[in-house]
């Protein structure tokens, strides 16, 4: 069958190679991890443009991040070189809409400038909204609303479309007319959140022929990645779009299905051979990723499932090493196992970027962040939100978004007394009526208000000087670039003086933060450009470069691979998560499972999961289990070992002890005594002398975030480092050096950690 197959497909396996030359038709792909889906969906993109079949403007290509688009730009770009440039319609369901939304904003109701809002904003304007309508929000909080109307968006609803069950759900009935109440507030403000971004052009689509004609016609071949992830209003719009040419190839694994949460609907994939009748489908077996151990792991632990297609896995790739778990005291010494390893990895060559730390909740990434500070190993963090969430960054994204779009009432209302000019509640519920009144945005009722006596005279001057700075800046919006227009901001504001003013330990931070905003803003060429960029990342991942380990989210590392990976936190309670038990029901823990079937094959070469004994929660310290999926793994696939006692076999003969060692987990008061034997207590009382030692060391932890250097270090001094030994400062921010060591090359490392060599 290969025999008409272009050369450069020779790489590819049969069934690739026939879900890349099926051009025409409904194609759906489903296949388990590793398989070569996302590989055989580049190529076809690659085959598409380079046979001439459509320009990259014309194919319409769905990745889940916006990492996954880079990537899959780059490798298209090393299959076919220049060809690909200009791909437009390659990114995510929301970047793709956000640029498809900017031409049509006004069939909306929007101007074309409109703000992406996050939900931090969102809750804010939902608070309002709640308020005003005289509900109590304690009892109805606007998270709950932020939820439900999240929910509805996901499932393409409109306040119109709500039934009245859906109505029902929020503060006995009002939840149709809180929806509705929303949408038009963010009309008013030019606004959009993130289910907007789709629901807005599921509308044009639905309402304006002529627009989704245009798109149809447009778009020749329509590609899904991870499909299994879709949401309803994902595949409403994709059938619009798809539905004239049905050119449409769609991948993904039932199996790796761990949206559910954010409204993605498995059952997408069996709608597909429904609605697009006389769909190929081509399953691969093959996978090419990860060595037999792993495969077989992941395999038998997703077998415990019920609720799924099944299918079968194979690999020809050489046995590889078992699985390893392993049982530690408790989080810190978690992270320190790791960053051991990590180091051990390095020394034998393993390049920093094939290692990866898998969490479930973000939380747990702190504690590694600590620890590879401590010890000056670089790391990533991906999941964006992070940085973009802290205090100080959201701050300075305010003033950009009211310079960009005066009508950002959420903006102004964030910064107008931030830092602090004397201008209270009062004054905003003045700014709130007027602007209400005139039906005009806040930053419009404000310069209004200095200019009338409905406030004492101060405010009115204040108000004044402020939006005489907007002004300004705005003007010079058009002339510098963003960074000197933030940095400009940030000095004029007021903002710099108040943390240089600040002598909390943090404010160093935070200042390093705003510079760090600055050097990200250097890639833009307009204020728009970066305000775009940033909404949307927010949602999602953050580019990166250099060598550094990554750390990130089970859910954030779909579609990824890594020669190592170290999965920590596998605890009832942590993975399972307590929410999923507490909910109970079996699909949020197949949902789990899945997740840990999507974590486990990330790996290429080694997987190592980890478990603490000990967990603080809310401060207090409560003894935990190990998570069920590793009894559900295969047996010869791994092994254990624990650094407490040293007895390998430990976590074992207490399982054994009872027949079902989690039958407790779900009980209101878990007696978790009885898993423990002798065992158990040795490991308590060896482990606490751990402790002990390690009260110490966090505060030297802690101490070492207070960014001061010490003071008789120098750049050009010779210096000594425990583990790295000797070197030359190269070069100093804060606290940390940056040194060439003799033996160990560059590395970043706290100044705390280094003498002086003579
Ligand atoms: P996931 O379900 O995790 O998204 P996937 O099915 O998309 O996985 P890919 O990421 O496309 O799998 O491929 C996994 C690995 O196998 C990649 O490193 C890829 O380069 C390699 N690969 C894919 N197809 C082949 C092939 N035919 N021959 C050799 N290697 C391949
Ligand atoms: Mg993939």
């Amino acid at each position: 069958a290969d025999s008409g197959a272009p050369e450069w497909l020779a790489r590819l396996n049969e069934p690739q190679r026939e879900a890349v030359l099926t051009t025409e038709g409904p194609v759906l792909m489903l296949a388990g991890a590793g398989t070569g889906k996302t590989a055989a969906l580049t190529h076809r993109l690659a085959h598409l443009i380079r046979e001439r079949k459509a320009w990259p403007s014309e194919i319409l290509c769905v990745t889940f991040t916006n990492k996954a688009a880079r990537e899959m730009r780059h490798r298209v770009g090393q299959l076919i070189g220049d060809a690909v440039e200009g791909m437009p319609f390659l990114g995510t369901f929301h970047s793709i809409c956000a640029r498809m939304l900017r031409r049509h904003a006004e069939l909306v109701g929007l101007q074309s400038n409109y703000t992406i809002i996050d939900t931090d904003d969102q809750l804010r304007l939902l608070k309002l909204l709640i308020q005003d309508a005289g509900i109590d929000d304690k009892r109805w909080p606007a998270r709950q609303l932020a939820g439900l109307i999240d929910g509805w968006k996901n499932r393409g609803l409109n306040p119109g479309d709500l039934d009245a069950m859906d109505n029902e759900s929020y503060a006995n009935g009002k939840g149709q007319q809180m929806y509705r109440t929303y949408q038009e507030r963010m009309k008013a403000l030019n606004a959009c959140d993130f289910g907007d971004l789709l629901l807005h052009m599921l509308n044009i689509f639905r309402q304006h022929r002529d627009v989704l004609e245009q798109y149809q016609q447009r778009f020749k071949y329509v590609m899904v990645d991870e499909y299994q992830d879709t949401n309803a209003v994902q595949y409403l719009w994709l059938r619009l779009l798809a539905q004239e040419r049905k050119n449409i190839c769609v991948v993904g694994d039932d199996d790796q299905s761990i949206y559910s949460w954010r409204g993605a609907e498995v059952a997408n994939i069996l709608r597909f051979e429904k609605d697009f009748p006389g769909a190929k489908v081509i399953r691969l077996e093959q996978n090419y990723r990860s060595t037999p151990q792993i495969l077989a792991a992941a395999s038998g632990l997703i077998a415990a499932n019920s609720q799924r297609l099944g299918k079968t896995l194979w690999t020809e790739l050489n046995a590889g090493e078992k699985l390893r778990v392993i049982g530690v005291w408790d989080a810190p010494e978690e992270a320190r196992r790791v960053g051991e390893e990590i180091e051990r990895l390095e020394h034998e060559g393993a390049p920093l970027d094939e290692v990866a730390i898998l969490v479930r909740a973000q939380y747990q990434t702190r504690e590694f962040e600590d620890r590879f500070i401590q010890i000056g190993l670089n790391y990533r963090i991906i999941g964006g939100f992070r940085f973009y969430e802290r205090a100080e960054i959201r701050d300075a994204l305010a003033y950009l978004r009211v310079i960009a779009q005066p009508a950002d009432d959420l903006g102004f209302e964030r910064i107008y007394n931030q830092p602090k000019r004397g201008l209270g509640a009062k004054t905003l519920e003045k700014m709130y009526q007027h602007a209400r009144r005139q039906g005009i945005p806040l930053a419009a009722a404000a310069l209004e208000l200095a200019d009338s006596d409905e406030l004492p005279a101060r405010a009115r001057k204040t108000i004044a000087e402020l939006m005489a700075m907007f002004l300004r800046w705005r003007e010079m919006s058009e002339e510098v670039t963003p960074s000197e227009l933030l940095r400009t901001v940030l000095a004029e504001s007021g903002y710099d003086d108040m943390l240089k003013a600040d002598r909390s330990p943090e404010s160093a931070g935070r200042a390093e933060n705003l510079t760090e905003l600055a050097r990200a803003m250097e890639e833009y060429e307009t204020l728009a450009d970066f305000l775009e960029h940033v909404a949307l990342v927010m949602d999602n991942d953050r580019a990166d470069d250099g060598e550094k380990v990554t750390i990130m989210t089970m859910h954030a590392a779909k579609g990824l691979e890594f020669n190592h990976v170290f999965l920590p936190g596998w605890e009832e309670g942590v993975f399972p998560s307590q929410r999923s038990l507490d909910e109970g029901g079996l699909a949020s823990l197949e949902e789990e499972r899945r997740l840990a079937y999507v974590a486990i094959t990330r790996a290429r070469r080694r997987c190592t999961i980890l478990h603490a004994a000990n967990r603080r929660i809310y401060g207090q310290w409560t003894s935990s289990i190990p998570s069920r999926f590793i009894e559900e793994l295969p047996e010869d696939t791994f092994n254990q070992e624990t650094t407490m006692t040293g007895g390998a076999s430990l976590w074992r003969a207490n399982w054994s002890e009872s027949e079902d060692p989690f039958a407790h987990v779900s009980r209101d008061k878990p007696d978790r005594s009885s898993a423990r034997g002798p065992g158990w207590q040795r490991a308590l009382a060896s482990g606490y002398e751990t402790k002990q030692v390690r009260v110490k060391e966090s505060t030297r932890s802690a101490a070492s975030f207070a960014a001061k250097p010490r003071g008789d270090i120098a750049v050009g001094e010779r210096v000594f480092h425990d583990k790295f030994g000797y070197g030359e400062v190269m070069g100093m921010e804060g606290n940390k050096l940056e040194i060439l060591f003799d033996h160990a090359g560059t590395k970043r490392v706290i100044d705390s950690f280094v003498q002086k060599a003579d």
